[in-house]
């Protein structure tokens, strides 16, 4: 992923004031709580099965608390559907990438998928290459994607009718949290799988399948919503990313010290471990994907960061 300048923005902040752990919390007034749904938590500590669905072998850094919590914590099954090897990002490994990104790229995700325990399925879809100016248009990366690899919509919902997760987790579908056209793409294809999944006439193989709760991810941070970069769906509830987790850690430890293994990514992955001291919450929205409906063809005038 490209989040550099999200976290840019983030220690910015963080060295400019002198707020601590409130520093990247979200403005309570913007949070729409829903009924019916019991909180996230509760659904971990019920052995929920967690399933990830993203763009690159790096996101998982930025849900990782909620993932350490299920796995590492309590031994709940987690699933990780990654689309691309992210062939397009840097190589920062001081011996270089061989015999290329994408090959080290798709090894250290497989580490980090060992240390969360998770089952990882992962895809070869195109990642478009920095920098960020030149990303095409989301919808013809999403008409690339399909072209090349197929419907990815088919193969996240085979995940889902294999793993059968209780939880859904992904970016959101309007920003993905950095702006990033591939992390929103990564959640449209997620929710037209869950729906695909739970049809009763298969496109993918298997039973049918209903997920009975999907979350996007979302950043409400407030240095974010103040420079109007933000997700701008609303939070539906926040997980307590400061909760001990294991080896005296916080979940959100736990999160910071699995991004080691994503090497060729080393700055983003150091600067995510010092915004980690900051992190409160976890902010998530529960949606519904047989009535919200993002399409991933759904055209935008420009590329780049959207
Ligand atoms: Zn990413």
């Amino acid at each position: 992923m490209n989040r550099r300048e999200f976290l840019k923005l983030s220690l910015g902040a963080a060295a400019g004031t002198a707020l601590s752990s409130s520093l990247l919390s979200a403005c309570a007034s913007h949070q729409l709580l829903r009924d019916g749904a019991p909180p996230i938590d509760e659904l971990i500590e019920k052995h929920a099965r967690v399933m990830w669905v993203a763009a690159h072998p790096d996101d998982e850094s930025l849900a990782g608390a909620i993932m350490a919590k299920a796995g590492p914590r309590l031994g709940n099954a987690l699933y990780m559907h990654v689309l691309t090897h992210g062939e397009g990002g840097d190589c920062l490994i001081p011996e270089g990438c061989h015999p290329d990104v994408a090959t080290v790229r798709g090894e250290e995700l497989k580490q980090v998928a060992k240390l969360y325990g998770a089952t990882l399925e992962h895809d070869f879809y195109w990642n478009a290459p920095l920098p960020t100016e030149t990303f095409p248009p989301r919808q013809k990366i999403a008409e690339r994607w399909v072209k090349d690899g197929g419907d990815p919509a088919a193969k996240i919902a085979k995940s889902i009718r294999t793993f059968k997760p209780d939880i859904l987790l992904t970016f959101s579908p309007i920003r993905g949290f950095t702006g990033h056209p591939e992390h929103q793409l990564a959640s449209r294809f997620a929710t037209a799988a869950v729906r695909l999944a739970a049809k009763t006439d298969p496109a993918a193989p298997g039973e049918p399948y209903k997920v009975p709760y999907t979350y996007y991810c979302v950043n409400k941070y407030w240095i974010y919503r103040l420079l109007g970069i933000s997700d701008p769906l609303p939070y539906t509830e926040k997980f307590n990313a400061r909760q001990p987790c294991i080896d005296d850690l916080l979940c959100i430890d736990v999160a910071a010290e699995f991004t080691r293994p994503h090497r060729t990514q080393a700055n983003d992955m150091g600067a995510v471990r010092k915004v980690a001291k900051f992190i409160q919450f976890i902010y998530l929205r529960r949606t519904d994907p047989f009535t919200e409906i993002y399409d991933p063809f759904e055209p935008v005038e420009h590329g780049g960061m959207v």
